[in-house]
């Protein structure tokens, strides 16, 4: 039976950039791989086409599906909507429907691009970290929160930050999955100097540990974490964190690279499904002039083979073709640097489609 992956550009560059990635998929499927892609539209696109930013008939879709890859959703036509048909939902929707609850944010940086960072080029060359965070528990989705009133006339805003031990442990296992996948190294990020939510945390993640004798695994404080992140990123192979603390810390991460089109992600669920995506949005200021960076997109395509479809010989295959291409200086604007040759949307998917037939 052949994988099913629906193809959801969304808006703005999303659709330019979605439609390299799928060049890529095509070579791919005219090599060996058996996928079946549908398209459907999501987030602005989804609310032009049926009123609403997830439409039924792309959930149906994406639920029958084996994964989804998305290009970005939201516009500056969409920002007067009601909250609840903003292009944003149609993501949280895809997110909880899915019941993807592991976000992978791998934070690269190419040789070739170190200069583009703002760190010096010796502390990012080759960075390869993987982030791995907790998307659907912790202090963004506990239970009681609000604001309300104080006996004294002010007022106090709460939340509530709550991982049972299954959630822990689920997040765990996958962050180990994918150390035995890479350099066999994985940081747990905590606060338990401080918090009791953080003291099960780490007694959970040690306890998954003991099922991955060969992963070396160590705990670090979150404001050490962040610290070490742009001391010396390279001490970092995969880490593993709650929502909130992942949402930072995979944000700081990224930009380490300094190339927010080059940074690929993905979403899990707990049979390992999953949303593929570029971690940019959908760059209006950009859209329609046929520059934007495809890269990041075509990245989440090598990203989806390796943890989904599990083909990771193809995923190396892309992230070499990539590499090949960024060797013989062809740059989008975003990443243009002196001596190299400036390149468009299409050129730059076509440029990696000739390196991965090479
Ligand atoms: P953005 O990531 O779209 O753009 C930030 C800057 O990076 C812009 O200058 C843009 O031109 C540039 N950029 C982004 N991707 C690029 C690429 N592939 N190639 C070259 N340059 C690129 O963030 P924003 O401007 O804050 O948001 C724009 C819209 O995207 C908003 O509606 C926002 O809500 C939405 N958004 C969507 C997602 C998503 O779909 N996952 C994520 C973030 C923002």
């Amino acid at each position: 039976m052949s994988n099913k992956l629906a193809i959801l550009p969304g808006d703005g560059i999303g659709i330019e950039i979605v439609a390299e990635a799928v060049k890529v998929l095509n070579h791919l499927k005219a090599n060996g791989l058996d996928i079946e892609m549908t398209e459907a539209p999501v987030g602005g696109a989804g609310y032009d086409a049926a009123g609403k930013p997830l439409p039924d008939e792309t959930l149906a879709l994406v639920k029958q599906s084996d994964a989804v890859l998305l290009g970005a959703v939201g516009g500056p036509q969409y920002e007067e909507l009601p909250r609840e048909l903003r292009p944003e939902r149609g993501l949280l929707g895809l997110r909880s429907e899915l019941g993807l609850f592991a976000n992978l944010r791998p934070a690269i940086l190419y040789p070739q691009l170190a200069e583009a960072s703002s760190l010096k080029a010796d502390v990012v060359a080759g960075l390869d970290i993987m982030i791995v965070r907790e998307l659907t528990g912790g202090i963004y989705f506990g239970q009681p929160r609000g604001i309300r009133d104080k006996d004294n006339g002010e007022r106090e805003g709460f939340n509530t930050l709550v991982y049972s031990e299954s959630e822990v442990d689920r997040i765990a296992r996958v962050a180990f999955d994918i150390a035995m996948k890479r350099g066999r190294r994985l940081c747990s990020v905590d606060k338990a100097n401080v918090l009791e939510v953080s003291e099960l945390w780490r007694e959970v993640v040690t306890r998954a540990g003991s099922d991955y004798p060969e992963v070396e695994l160590s705990h670090m404080y979150v404001d050490n974490a962040a610290m070490q992140l742009v001391k010396w990123p390279k001490q970092f192979d995969v880490m593993v964190t709650k929502n909130m603390f992942g949402d930072i810390l995979s944000d700081a991460a990224a930009m380490l690279t300094g190339s927010i089109g080059m940074l690929p992600s993905a979403s899990l669920d707990a049979d390992g499904k999953g949303m593929y995506e570029p971690i940019h949005g959908s760059a209006p200021d950009i859209a329609g002039q046929g520059v934007a960076n495809p890269l990041a997109t075509i990245l989440s395509v090598a990203m989806m083979l390796r943890y989904t479809f599990d083909r990771a010989s193809m995923a190396d295959a892309i992230e070499a073709a990539v590499g090949r291409v960024l060797d013989r200086g062809l740059r989008t604007p975003d990443i243009m640097a002196e001596g190299c040759e400036q390149v468009g949307t299409v050129e730059m998917g076509e440029a990696v489609l000739t390196e991965l037939a090479a």
